[in-house]
């Protein structure tokens, strides 16, 4: 799939890497002679953290070039991401231009924060194939798109659209009427507003204001969005009683909402020496870095939960693990082969190598494979039988980096109806070197009872042939060994 990338800025060069670690081939258009180094820097930080947010391997990474031409860029793209400056009379040019010579197919996705869609289909050859797909900076981590269609678009056209974005990782938020600046800055500038009055009355600093957002409401915005939050306001009364106790407040001259500041020379210079008394410590790139390695600690906190944009980065790890290669081997192998993957970005320590506790990741996910292999699915955990973990012995012999490729066996040491003893090897599937192993005895368990109890027979039978086909393999020289025995 190839997108093509009108505007090269902050959101066109988060838009390229945000598709490019999708696996899409992307081709940039922009006048600016400076774009490939902007497009470089944010494509930098954009591979330092979305890869970070997967737990699965991501597509193997798309092409990157830069057209002479917007026609060259646009030719044969099924994606184009209009990101150019937000002037009404360029953005209309350059739709123009690209629906002379992209093809019938193409959707136009405009990355506009304040132009309605019928605004920007105005005059065009295609306007039924134009939307607003409106992102957040930073493109590449922040999942929210505002996709508002109007009316000259068919509902078949905007969930293609949609479709496209979750499949780069988005959460397409369907805008059902078209207003000026959608649904997202309409809010914030309301925020906006009342900030800068905030400043100019004195009341407080750039620095007081980020404070009272950061250290509180904003925490709760994160994840759980304004109503989900004043749901828990109201009480076991709920959300009517909390309106009813509070909303009357709003009729009180608490905000300013509907005046604007004036902006003039002495309000900008104050802001802006706040701001610099506030943060001129840190370079643009140094911010950008605090605020990416923050937003992949919130979502990754926010994925274990599967909550709010969480959610939204597991359902793409379904997706990719589809397309990709988690794959559980099906060879008939001795020992018994059981996953085949790659080390991903999310488990490398500070000194470059894969960390010690994903190691016991690998193998738990290689457990999960052996007693699917044999018939033990969810249904069965759902139904209430498992094996627990009762010891393991954990060894690692070599150090493996990012991206590697690695497989991992399974010799079965001994089976009986409630028992199963399993020696796991982590290899390096470009040398077969060994990487780790681990020795563990399960237990077949009733959940709710605690107690020890005889497995389903099928499935024991099956690991019984596996343990007789392993009977002839030199038994593991570390099998049965303990801590400091080597
Ligand atoms: P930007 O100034 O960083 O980038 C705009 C780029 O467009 C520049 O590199 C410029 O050289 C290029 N350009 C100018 N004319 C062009 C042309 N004819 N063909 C190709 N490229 C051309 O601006 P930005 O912040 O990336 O904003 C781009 C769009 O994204 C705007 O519509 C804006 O409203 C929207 N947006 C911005 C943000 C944000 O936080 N910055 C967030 C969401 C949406």
């Amino acid at each position: 799939m190839k997108a093509a990338i009108v505007g090269g800025g902050v959101i066109g060069g988060a838009w390229a890497a945000r598709f490019l670690l999708h696996g899409w081939d992307v081709v940039v258009s922009d006048p600016n002679p400076k774009v490939a180094t902007q497009v470089a820097a944010i494509l930098a930080n954009a591979e330092m953290c979305l890869p970070a947010l997967a737990d699965v391997p991501m597509p193997p990474r798309g092409k990157l070039s830069y057209a002479n031409s917007l026609r060259e860029a646009v030719t044969g793209a099924d994606w184009v991401q209009e990101s150019v400056p937000e002037q009404l009379a360029l953005k209309h040019k350059v739709i123009a231009e690209i629906q002379a010579h992209a093809p019938a197919h193409a959707i136009l996705g405009s990355s506009t924060s304040g132009f309605k869609p019928s605004e920007l289909q105005e005059g065009a050859s295609r306007p039924g194939q134009i939307l607003v797909a409106h992102p957040f900076n930073p493109v590449y981590l922040l999942p929210l798109a505002e996709v508002v269609a109007g009316e000259a678009v068919s509902v078949k056209v905007r969930d293609q659209a949609c479709e496209i974005l979750r499949s780069i990782g988005m959460e397409p938020l369907v805008v059902r009427h078209e207003i000026d600046a959608h649904i997202a800055d309409r809010f914030l500038e309301a925020v906006w507003r009342e900030a800068l009055w905030l400043i100019k009355d004195d009341i407080a600093t750039t620095e007081e204001i980020d404070n009272a957002i950061r250290y509180g409401f904003g925490l709760r915005w994160g994840q759980m969005g304004l109503f989900e939050t004043y749901r828990l306001a109201g009480g076991e009364e709920g959300m009517a009683h909390f309106i009813r106790q509070f909303g009357p407040c709003l009729a009180w001259p608490w905000t300013k909402l509907m005046d604007v500041p004036e902006l003039d020379e002495e309000l900008v210079n104050k802001i802006a020496s706040q701001s610099d008394a506030q943060s001129g410590k840190y370079s643009i790139r140094e911010l950008e870095a605090i605020r990416d390695r923050n937003l992949v600690g919130f979502l990754r906190s926010l994925k274990e939960r599967d909550w709010g944009a969480g959610r939204i980065l597991n359902q793409n790890d379904k997706r990719l693990a589809k397309l990709a290669s988690v794959a559980v081997e099906s060879s008939a192998a001795v020992p018994t082969r059981l996953l085949k993957s790659t080390v991903l970005p999310a488990w490398i320590d500070y000194n470059g190598h894969m960390t010690e506790y994903r190691y016991v990741q690998v193998f738990s996910d290689s457990c999960e494979a052996l007693l699917r292999r044999v018939g033990l699915h969810d249904k069965y955990v759902a139904a209430g039988h498992s094996y627990y973990t009762a010891e393991s012995h954990n060894q690692y012999f070599d150090e493996v980096g990012v991206n590697e490729p690695y497989y991992t066996t399974a010799q079965i040491l001994m089976c009986d109806a409630k028992r199963l003893h399993v020696f796991y090897r982590m290899h390096a599937a470009a040398d077969d070197r060994l990487l780790a192993s681990l020795e563990a005895m399960y237990l077949h368990a009733h959940m709710q009872s605690g107690k020890v109890v005889a497995a389903d027979k099928a499935a024991t039978k099956k690991l019984m042939a596996m343990a007789a086909a392993h009977a002839d393999l030199p038994k593991p020289e570390s099998a049965g060994r303990f801590v400091g025995q080597r």
